[in-house]
């Protein structure tokens, strides 16, 4: 696994040095609209820790910055009302990928995407 490189979009958004339409912000987390939508409500969430991808979260971070991560994304379901829906969370890790799923991951900042509908759409 790389080393992380500061030289990225979400380590900016944390230190607010970029804007993001927030969502919900957390002691270890900071949960945010995707710039390029690939559903009817796309939120990427970030821990505030610098891990670049998610085994290296899974692995380093500590126990409350996991659960507090994790209780975060369950609390956006809510807020953005996706569980009668339901709901995807996908996390890209490296240069993998196959034919339906072309993305690799692209910002080396540890995120989850969050797809799903609103049950207001
Ligand atoms: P990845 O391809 O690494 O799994 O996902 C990175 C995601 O970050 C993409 O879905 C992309 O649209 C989103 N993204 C890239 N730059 C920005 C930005 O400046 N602001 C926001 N809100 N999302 C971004």
């Amino acid at each position: 696994m790389q080393q992380y490189d500061k030289n990225n979009i979400f380590y900016k958004i944390i230190n607010k040095e970029v804007n993001a339409n927030i969502v919900l912000e957390g002691k270890h987390f900071i949960a945010f609209h995707d710039i390029a939508p690939k559903a009817p409500v796309h939120i990427l969430v970030i821990p505030k820790g610098l891990y670049v991808d998610y085994n290296d979260f899974a692995l380093n971070a500590s126990d409350d910055e996991i659960v507090d991560f994790n209780r975060g994304i369950a609390e956006i379901v809510k807020i953005m009302r996706l569980e009668n829906h339901g709901f995807k969370l996908i996390s890209n890790a490296g240069k993998f990928t196959t034919p339906d799923f072309p993305e690799p991951q692209s910002v080396m900042h540890m995120h989850v995407h969050i797809l799903g509908k609103s049950s207001e759409e």
